[in-house]
């Protein structure tokens, strides 16, 4: 592709572990495609070389908002870019960091841990991207999966729109042929998850704890009587909603809990 044809593209991190940029960088067989196939503008984990005045087409950004000044950061970066990816389930949803946030009163939590106070960043509790600009697409994942981001990827160079799958991870179980962890009396959370990851955890006699995040259309009557039967403590499934699905978690709770 010609350079001046070339998409800007960024890739931006705020609070995180970095795994869904690192995820990129370490699947070096397909690395130079990607960085050729665009004008990589931003990507701090890969290069020095940064142009943070250029507008953007795209920006995919990972991690949570944590810190105030990282609102403004997020601002900034909305500001020049023309599609906006939140990338990874800490950007999509608020990620681990926000499993608490049902408790409320973020301060006293944060003070009876750090007790001392912040002089570099102002802490906040974490909140997924949405909660301060508008993003055009979410790519979810704990880290995200490399041919699921490979393929929106190129859908986005040729200006289509991100495709996720509508499906839950049981779907992906079913192809891989696994033998249904419920029937084993293994809370598993396969059917509240979108599906992207291949079903990576049930194939290893895992059960799924939700790192991709919430898929929308659960048949709830259907899951709940399926845990009945199996006597699946609805407390086990409450504890793991709570690690992945963030800013979503009272939504899913509340509709369950009006199903049961
Ligand atoms: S093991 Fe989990 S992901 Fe697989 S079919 Fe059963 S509930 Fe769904
Ligand atoms: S099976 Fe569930 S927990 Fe495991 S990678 Fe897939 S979405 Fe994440």
């Amino acid at each position: 592709m010609d350079k001046e044809k070339k998409l800007k593209i960024g890739f931006y991190e705020f609070s995180g572990c970095a795994g869904d940029l690192l995820t990129i960088i370490h699947n070096e067989d397909y690395l130079l495609k990607v960085w050729n196939s665009a004008e990589i503008i931003s990507f701090r984990l890969a290069t020095s070389k940064r142009d943070e005045k250029a507008n953007l087409d795209i920006a995919f950004v990972e991690g949570s908002i944590t810190a105030e000044e990282q609102i403004e950061e997020l601002r900034k970066i909305r500001e020049k870019s023309r599609i906006l990816i939140a990338l990874g389930t800490c950007a999509s949803f608020g990620g681990l960091q926000s499993m608490y946030s049902h408790l409320g009163d973020f301060s006293s939590r944060f003070n009876s841990i750090y007790p001392h106070k912040f002089t570099i960043l102002k802490p906040i509790e974490s909140k997924p991207l949405e909660s301060y600009v508008k993003v055009d697409y979410f790519i979810p994942g704990c880290p995200i999966d490399f041919k699921l981001f490979l393929f929106n990827f190129t859908r986005l160079l040729r200006n289509l729109p991100v495709e996720l799958p509508s499906y839950p991870v049981c779907i992906e179980c079913k192809w891989q042929e696994n033998n249904c962890l419920l029937l084993k009396k293994i809370p598993c959370l396969g059917p509240l998850t979108r599906a992207g990851c291949q079903a990576r955890c049930p194939t290893h006699n895992l059960p799924c704890v939700g790192c991709f995040g919430p898929y929308e259309d659960l048949n709830l009557p259907s899951w709940l009587k399926t845990l009945q039967e199996n006597n699946i403590p609805f407390k086990e499934l409450e504890k793991k909603i709570r690690m992945f699905f963030g800013v979503k978690v009272k939504e899913i709770l509340s509709k369950l809990k009006n199903k049961k």
